[in-house]
C-alpha cells in the first residue's frame, strides 16, 4: 500500500522544503521502505527549461529527457532513485494537458473549470504513482498563501479525503524568526502560516520549523497550542553545516518517527544510517582541501550549478579533501588577458561548465589555454568540452577562425547546431527556426570508449550512458586534424557521429565531456569523473 506524503512551505520561499522532502526520503528508507518523490511547481511555464538560471536555478535533467525543477537532484542525490519526466509537473503542463483535451472533445461540451477540471488533472499526476513505492512524498512549490498555488492545495485536499487519512499526510514547513530587539524566536508567523493553511482546508499532521538556533520547549508548546497540533509532532529544523547532515539533524528530532506515528506503523524498523554517518564523518574531517575555480556565467547564483557544486563536493568526500569552490566570471576576461592570471593563478583545478551564448565564451576559451599551458587539471562540461575544443583548434591546429556558431557565423564551425541525430532506433530531427523550449538533445545516450582512453580507465567500461542537454554539437569532420596534435575524441556516439568525450594526451588531467555527469552523482556513489578530477586536484595542490 502507498502512502502519500504532502509537504508544503509557509512564510518565506527558500525554505529547503526539498531538501526537506529529500532527506525524509532517505530516512523512510533507510527504515527499509522503498520511496519516490515529486514535485508539483504554481508557476506557469510548461517546463523550468527556459527560465533563466539567475532567477530559478540549475535546470535539471532526467534519464527520459525532463528538463526538471532542481530540487529533483536533490531528491536523486538523497534518495539513489533515478528521476524521471513524470515527478514533476507545473501549472502550465497541467493546463496544457486540459486544454488539448479540451481541444479533443474529450470533455464532452462541459464547461472546463479550475475545480474540477484542473484539480482532477492535479490529482491524475498523484495517483499515478500509486503502487510504486511504499512511500510517495509530493512537495508542492511556493508558499501558502500564493495565489497560483491555490489548485495544487485543492487537490492535495481532496486527494487526501479520497485515499482515506490512514493514506494521507501533510507536512507544512515554516520559519521562525529570530528577532534581536525582543532578543526570540518569534511563533507568530508560523500561527498565520497554519491559518492560511487551514481556510484551504488542511490541517498539518506534522510542522517542521525552520530556525537559525535552537528553539526553546516554551515555544514548541505555544505553536503546538495555536496551531492545534500534537507537540510531539512540531519538529525543530535548525541549520545544518552540511546538506548531508540533514537526515541526521531530523532523525535526531524525531521527523521519521513521528510521520511512522501519524500513520500508525506500529511496527517499523529503526532506520540503518551508518551511510550518512561516514559520509558527514567525512565531510566534517577533511585530510586537506583543493580549490577549484568554475569558470563560468552564471556565476553570482550558485544555485544555477546545484548539481554540480554536489558533485565537487562528492569527489571531496571520495578523495578525502574539501573541495573549495572559486566562481570565476569569465565575462570579465573576454577582454583583458592580465586578469586571468590573477584569478586562476593558485587554482588547483579548472572546470568550464555547462552554459549558453557568447558572453564569456572568450574568457572561457582563455581559462581553458590556461590549464593547457600551465598543466592544471582541466574539466569540460558540455559547453566546457566545446570551449576545450575550439581553444585546441585556433591554438594548437592553428585555425584561427574556429568558434561555435552558437556566437555567430565563424569561418571554421569547429561546433555547429546539431540537426539530426538518432536515437535509440529513431532519428531526431532539428532545425534553426525550431521553438526554444524541450527541443535541446535531452536525457540519456550512450557513448562508446576508445581503449586506451584516459576516459575508459576512469569509467572502467568500454561504455557509458549519460544525460545531455544541449543544441549544438563537436563537428566530427575537424576529428582527425585535432587528433593529429596531441588529443582523443575518446568517446562517440555508437555511430561514430557525434564526438562525446575530448581528452588531451600530454598533460596530466584535461577531459571534456559533451554531456552533465554532474547530475548521475551522489554523496554514497559519487560520479567516477569527479572523483578522479579531484584527485587530480589533490596532486596538483602538492606541487604548488
Ligand atoms: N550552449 C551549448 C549547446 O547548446 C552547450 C549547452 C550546455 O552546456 N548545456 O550546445
Amino acid at each position: 500500500m502507498t502512502r502519500f506524503i504532502f509537504m508544503t512551505g509557509g512564510v518565506v520561499s527558500s525554505l529547503g522544503k526539498g531538501l526537506a522532502s529529500a532527506a525524509l526520503g532517505a530516512l523512510l528508507q533507510a527504515r527499509g521502505y522503498s520511496v519516490r518523490i515529486c514535485k508539483l511547481d504554481p508557476y506557469l511555464n510548461v517546463d523550468p527549461g527556459t527560465m533563466s538560471p539567475f532567477q530559478h536555478g540549475e535546470v535539471f535533467v532526467t534519464d527520459d529527457g525532463a528538463e526538471a525543477d532542481l530540487d529533483l537532484g536533490h531528491y536523486e542525490r538523497f534518495t539513489g532513485r533515478p528521476a524521471t519526466k513524470k515527478d514533476n509537473t507545473t501549472t502550465g503542463r497541467i493546463y496544457l494537458s486540459v486544454l488539448q483535451k479540451e481541444r479533443r472533445g474529450d470533455y464532452l461540451g462541459a464547461t472546463i473549470q479550475v475545480i474540477p477540471h484542473i484539480t482532477n488533472e492535479i490529482k491524475d499526476f498523484i495517483r499515478e504513482k500509486d503502487g510504486s513505492a511504499d512511500f510517495v512524498i509530493c512537495e508542492i512549490g511556493g508558499t501558502v498563501g500564493d495565489i497560483e498555488g491555490l489548485p495544487f492545495l485543492e487537490a492535495i485536499r481532496q486527494f487526501g479525503n479520497e485515499v482515506g487519512h490512514d493514506r494521507a499526510l501533510y507536512i507544512h514547513m515554516t520559519l521562525l524568526p529570530y528577532i534581536p530587539t525582543a532578543g526570540e524566536l518569534k511563533t507568530k508567523p508560523t500561527q498565520h502560516s497554519v491559518k492560511e493553511l487551514m481556510s484551504a482546508g488542511i490541517r498539518p499532521n506534522i510542522l517542521l520549523c525552520r530556525a537559525d538556533r535552537p528553539i526553546e520547549a516554551e515555544e514548541l508548546r505555544k505553536i503546538a497550542l495555536f496551531c492545534n497540533i500534537d507537540q510531539t509532532k512540531v519538529i525543530p529544523a535548525l541549520d545544518a553545516s552540511s546538506i548531508y547532515e540533514v537526515p541526521l539533524t531530523y532523525h535526531a528530532e524525531g521527523l521519521d518517527d513521528q510521520v511512522i506515528d501519524a500513520f500508525r506503523m506500529t511496527e517499523s524498523p529503526a532506520p540503518e544510517l551508518s551511510k550518512w554517518q561516514e559520509i558527514v564523518r567525512r565531510i566534517k574531517e577533511p585530510e586537506g582541501d583543493v580549490t577549484i575555480a568554475i569558470v563560468g556565467k552564471y556565476t553570482n547564483l550558485t544555485d544555477s550549478y546545484k548539481s554540480l557544486n554536489e558533485a565537487l563536493s562528492h569527489g571531496g568526500i571520495a578523495n578525502n579533501v574539501k573541495v573549495k569552490l572559486k566562481f570565476v566570471d569569465a565575462s570579465e576576461f573576454d577582454h583583458h588577458e592580465e586578469d586571468i592570471v590573477s584569478a586562476l593563478k593558485n587554482v588547483h583545478g579548472i572546470l568550464v561548465p555547462g552554459g549558453f551564448g557568447a558572453r564569456g565564451a572568450e574568457g572561457k576559451i582563455k581559462a581553458v589555454q590556461y590549464a593547457r599551458e600551465h598543466n592544471i587539471p582541466y574539466f569540460g562540461i558540455c559547453l566546457g568540452m566545446q570551449m576545450a575544443v575550439i581553444e585546441a583548434a585556433r591554438n594548437v591546429v592553428g585555425l584561427k577562425g574556429a568558434g561555435s556558431t552558437e556566437f555567430g557565423e565563424c569561418d571554421v564551425p569547429v561546433v555547429g547546431l546539431m540537426t539530426e541525430w538518432v536515437r535509440g532506433n529513431d532519428t531526431e530531427q532539428r532545425s534553426g527556426n525550431d521553438d526554444l523550449g524541450g527541443t535541446m538533445r535531452l536525457g540519456a545516450y550512450p557513448a562508446t570508449l576508445k581503449e586506451g582512453s584516459k576516459v575508459r580507465s576512469i569509467y572502467g567500461a568500454d561504455e557509458l550512458s549519460e544525460r545531455h542537454r544541449h543544441r549544438y554539437e563537436v563537428n566530427v569532420r575537424y576529428k582527425s586534424q585535432i587528433e593529429d596534435k596531441g588529443y582523443l575524441f575518446s568517446g562517440l556516439s555508437p555511430d561514430g557521429e557525434l564526438p562525446e568525450t575530448f581528452e588531451k594526451l600530454d598533460h596530466p588531467w584535461f577531459i571534456g565531456v559533451q554531456f552533465h555527469p554532474e547530475l548521475k552523482s551522489k554523496p554514497f556513489d559519487p560520479h567516477p569523473l569527479f572523483v578522479s578530477f579531484i584527485d587530480a586536484a589533490v596532486k596538483q595542490s602538492r606541487l604548488v
